[in-house]
């Protein structure tokens, strides 16, 4: 943490080295001395220091300033730092100023000049008053704060984005928040821009794109090299693992993801069956290993970055960038995995990102604390998202078409689920209509069997009913199944089109695709396991073949 702040100010250079040589003396190593000649320059310099999430403990200031009198300056200072404690400095003939001020603007002391000796003088005072404030501070949160309000999809898709990418973030609601409506005033922020995002260097970012977000925090989104050997679509644990492989075998890798590494795994609270991990790692620990691991050995990383056609020009492969810019790389592996299938019912557009989320939404689990909840789907994935929800629920509801969980979930699943009291499966049952003003209140569910139907209150409803490959984007005559996921290896040869397109003597590697030299890994593929392990295994695999590939080109 920071050291707090003492902040000092007066017009009279030599006064203002007097304050501070006395300051340093007695409390440089528990506090830090700033100190100016200007009042304006200092409530300038306060909203700074505040937007960077420091914190002031006392302000000492001279009373008779030419720009405004030392009660002015602490009254502005106090706006700003309400907390820290207002000591002023006045002269013998002040003295009456100086009592009315404390009365007026709850000043907490003055102290006549000069002060020597300081030991008698000065520092008993300061001590008082620092131990004071010492005793009700608590120490602002030192980083990224995002103001907005919490139903908000703006809001949520930045949270989403740096929680994903693992980068502390604190979250203040417009609606409930002082210190965020504070940081809106002081920054001439109308609520209508929000939201929000202030940054630890004292930036801020109105409404921004995720791009823009990335920028600030450092993250790389532009290439830095003119040719790689093998360029990774999608940081899953398949590119992940790919990426790690390539690195540490000397291949020039490049990963590049659209959103934050770790895809479907990283948005898991718990996988229970990774090799490994007898108690279990929660996805966002598994991406951190795994994105620490790849980075360690050279790879580049390039997000938020989206990969939207792949071209070719003799032997290379062009990737084309959302944005227009464009890749060169020798080999590309695809490991674009999956996305949710969309939940079709009344009403759920207009909620999605404000009370309704694809997949597992971790980010917002905190603000369904005390809540009905509500969860569409059958499978492990939302076994996983009820059993972490059921920590701050009041209720959570899984909702299935299905009489009961048994032939979608793993059993261990199904015995979490029932020895967990707020949690309840609604079978034979479905979501037909979702309601709300700006968020959503409540679904309507209709009971399939008996045929009625009920409108409940729902503060959220995650959805994870089954998913598509994300391969829309792709549009080189790459041979697909009927479902859009990608062919590889002898799986082609069932496809009549194959022999129109594979042109080489050898057959294709084993997860290589109808374009020799682009190989997919991971769910993206046609027949994949969906597994963390399978993709990571799979990712591994692919950087075998990269290297015979790039061995025979
Ligand atoms: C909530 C949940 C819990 C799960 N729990 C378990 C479990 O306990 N055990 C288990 O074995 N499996 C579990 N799974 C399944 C497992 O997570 C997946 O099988 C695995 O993540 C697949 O990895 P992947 O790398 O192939 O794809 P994904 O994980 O889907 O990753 C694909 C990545 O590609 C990115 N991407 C997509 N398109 C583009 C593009 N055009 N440009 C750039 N980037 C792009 C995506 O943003 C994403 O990050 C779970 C899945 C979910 C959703």
């Amino acid at each position: 943490m920071k050291k707090p702040i003492i902040f000092a100010l007066d017009d009279d250079p030599a006064v203002l080295r007097a304050v501070v040589r006395d300051l340093r003396d007695a409390y440089r190593k528990e506090y830090r001395i700033l100190a100016t000649e200007s009042a304006n320059e200092a409530l300038e310099s306060l909203k700074d220091l505040k937007n960077k999430g420091e914190n002031v403990a006392l302000f000492i200031s001279d009373q008779r300033m030419p720009e405004m009198l030392g009660v002015d300056f602490l009254e502005g200072a106090k706006q700003i730092f309400p907390e820290a404690k207002r000591i002023l400095l006045t002269a013998y003939s002040d003295t009456d100023a100086a009592i009315k001020a404390i009365n007026d603007v709850q000043l907490d002391y003055y102290l006549m000049k000069p002060w020597d000796p300081p030991e008698e003088r000065l520092y008993p005072v300061l001590n008082d008053q620092l131990d004071e404030w010492q005793s009700t501070f608590r120490p602002e949160f030192d980083g990224i704060k995002i103001v907005g309000y919490q139903w908000s999809p703006r809001s949520h898709t930045i949270k989403d984005f740096l929680s994903g990418n693992l980068i502390p973030y604190q979250w203040l609601d417009v609606e409930t928040s002082e210190k965020g409506l504070e940081l809106l005033t002081m920054n001439n922020i109308e609520n209508k821009d929000l939201p929000a995002v202030f940054f630890n260097d004292g930036s801020k970012l109105v409404n921004p794109d995720l791009p823009d977000v990335a920028a600030n925090v450092g993250m790389i989104a532009v290439a830095q090299q003119k040719m790689y050997d093998v360029a990774i679509v999608g940081a899953g644990p398949a590119g992940l693992a790919a990426a790690v492989y390539g690195g540490s075998e000397g291949l020039n890798t490049l990963l590049i993801e659209k959103r934050a590494p770790g895809g479907q795994a990283g948005t898991s609270s718990r996988i229970e069956n990774y090799l490994g991990f007898p108690k279990g790692l929660s996805g966002a620990e598994l991406s951190r290993r795994a994105i620490t691991q790849a980075t360690r050995f050279g790879i580049e990383f390039l997000s938020p970055v989206e990969v939207s056609g792949i071209r070719l020009q003799d032997n290379y492969k062009i990737l084309e960038l959302s944005d227009g810019r464009e890749i060169n790389a020798k080999s590309i592996i695809i490991t674009t995995g999956v996305n949710y299938r969309k939940l079709e019912a009344r009403g759920l557009d207009d909620f999605t990102g404000a009370g309704i989320y694809y997949g597992a939404a971790n980010t917002e689990a905190h603000a369904c604390k005390g809540q009905d909840v509500y969860i569409v789907g059958g499978g492990n994935s939302a076994g996983q998202a009820a059993m972490y929800l059921a920590n701050f629920a009041k209720s959570v509801t899984i909702v299935v078409r299905k009489p009961d969980l048994t032939s979608s979930m793993s059993h261990y699943l199904i015995d979490q689920i029932n020895n967990t009291e707020n949690i309840n499966v609604l079978g034979c049952a479905e979501i037909i209509q979702a309601h709300g003003n700006g968020r959503l209140e409540q679904l309507t569910l209709r009971n399939n069997v008996a045929g009625g139907e009920q409108t409940v209150r729902a503060a959220a409803l995650l959805i994870f009913i089954g998913a598509k490959p994300y391969t829309d984007w792709l549009e080189l005559s790459i041979i697909k199944d009927g479902k859009g996921f990608i062919e590889t290896g002898n799986g082609l040869a069932k496809y009549e089109d194959y022999k129109k397109v594979w042109k080489l003597d050898r057959e294709p590697f084993l997860l290589e695709t109808c374009s020799p030299g682009i190989f997919a890994a991971g769910d993206v593929r046609a027949g994949a396991m969906n597994r963390v392990a399978s993709a990571v295994g799979e990712g591994a695999m692919a950087i075998k073949f990269v290297h015979e590939y790039l061995a025979q080109n």
